[in-house]
């Protein structure tokens, strides 16, 4: 039986780990932090992810744990002329972290082995296949492809608060402006609804407590929405990282090695697709190894190499426009509903 090591529990190794037939592979999966996720953050997930994760029987359980955001308005007037986006029918849902990986934690064959340890160099794991689910700075990609990901210069700072927006419970606001970019959503906690917000800008990390005292000065300007939710955050509750981007790849797959999700195509959160993508190519991959055996990574290649590419180059663009000097304040506006 060909034994395939999925480095990193993550989004799309533990998916990849969830889709794989347990009687045709002998898996197990490397994560240095198991169940890690210090703050339950909002995901939003698409209907394209959704529907991948229905062939693997997670859909429902998605919605299960999810808010429904079902329409959304983004406008953003620059000093030129106005932009006006409008999504119908977005279907996009929103689901924590943590709930999505315990999700898919839970639907992982009990013959799976795991191993709890920090991987520092990929040539050391066994497996006929290894499958580099190690996120944004993966060692595999900095081993075998001998590339590291670029910093685009742009932090998000985003958090949670256990109490709902100040706004109706069905709503996402986006505001836009002078280079500044902040949200405020729903959080659909597990027994309660509580607030997601996050802001972004051109400038370096810093500690929780730096990072939103900087924030609270710098919005100072912005709607009352987003200085109130800035003013009741907390730094035990807030999460800051440089925005990565991985260099372009042509191949997702060398020697025994194969890129799923940010390890193939770290990009900028603006369009809220990274995960969506890395559960995507985890679902294509499984599927292809159950299919075809190890020649299914080929098929995985064809069918994947291009579609990550594309969102982060997409991704990357929404970034620039989102944080674009001249805009000034706009709003985006998303209607919802609990599922
Ligand atoms: C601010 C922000 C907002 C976002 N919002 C959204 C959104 O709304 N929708 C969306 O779809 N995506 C969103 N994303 C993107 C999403 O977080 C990522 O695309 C997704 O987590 C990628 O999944 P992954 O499994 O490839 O990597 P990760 O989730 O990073 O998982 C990698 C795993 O590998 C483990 N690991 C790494 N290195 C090693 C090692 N050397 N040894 C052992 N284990 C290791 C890590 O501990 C981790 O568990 C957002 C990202 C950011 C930064």
């Amino acid at each position: 039986m060909p034994s395939i090591t999925i480095l990193g529990g993550g989004v799309a190794g533990l998916t990849l780990a969830a889709t794989l037939d347990p009687t045709a592979h002998d898996v197990t999966v490397v994560e240095r932090r198991p169940g890690y996720s210090r703050v339950p953050t909002a995901f939003g997930i698409w209907p394209f992810a959704l529907a991948a994760l229905e062939r693997i029987k997670l859909a429902d359980g998605l919605r299960e744990r999810g808010l429904l955001l079902t329409s959304g308005v983004i406008t953003a007037d620059s000093t030129r002329r106005p932009v006006t986006m409008t999504m119908q029918d977005a279907n996009t849902w929103l689901i924590t972290r943590p709930a999505l990986l315990e999700l898919l934690d839970e639907a992982v064959p009990s013959t799976v082995e795991r191993v709890e340890r920090h991987v520092d160099d990929p040539t050391t794991l066994e497996g006929d296949l290894v499958v580099a689910a190690d996120g944004a700075r993966s060692v595999v990609r900095s081993h075998v492809w001998g590339d590291e990901p670029r910093n685009t210069g742009v932090v998000a700072i985003r958090g949670m608060l256990e109490t709902p927006p100040a706004t109706p419970a069905d709503r996402m606001h986006e505001f836009w402006g002078d280079g500044m970019l902040a949200g405020v959503a729903p959080n659909p906690l597990p027994d309660h609804l509580g607030t997601n917000w996050y802001v972004s800008a051109r400038r370096s990390a810093q500690s929780p407590e730096e990072a939103l005292a900087w924030a609270r000065e710098a919005y100072a300007g912005f709607p009352d929405l987003v200085r109130d939710t800035l003013a009741a955050a907390t730094p035990e509750r807030t999460v800051v990282n440089m925005i990565l981007q991985s260099p372009r790849t042509r191949r997702l797959a060398r020697e025994r090695y194969v890129l799923v999700g940010d390890a193939a195509h770290a990009m900028a959160p603006n369009l809220g697709r990274g995960a969506c993508e890395a559960m995507v190519d985890a679902i294509v991959l499984g599927e292809a190894l159950n299919e075809h055996g190890l020649s299914g990574v080929r098929h995985y290649e064809r069918a994947r190499r291009r579609a990550g590419q594309r969102t982060k180059v997409a991704a990357s663009a929404a970034m620039r426009l989102a944080l674009a000097p001249r805009m000034s304040r706009g709003v985006v506006r998303v209607t919802g509903r609990r599922g």
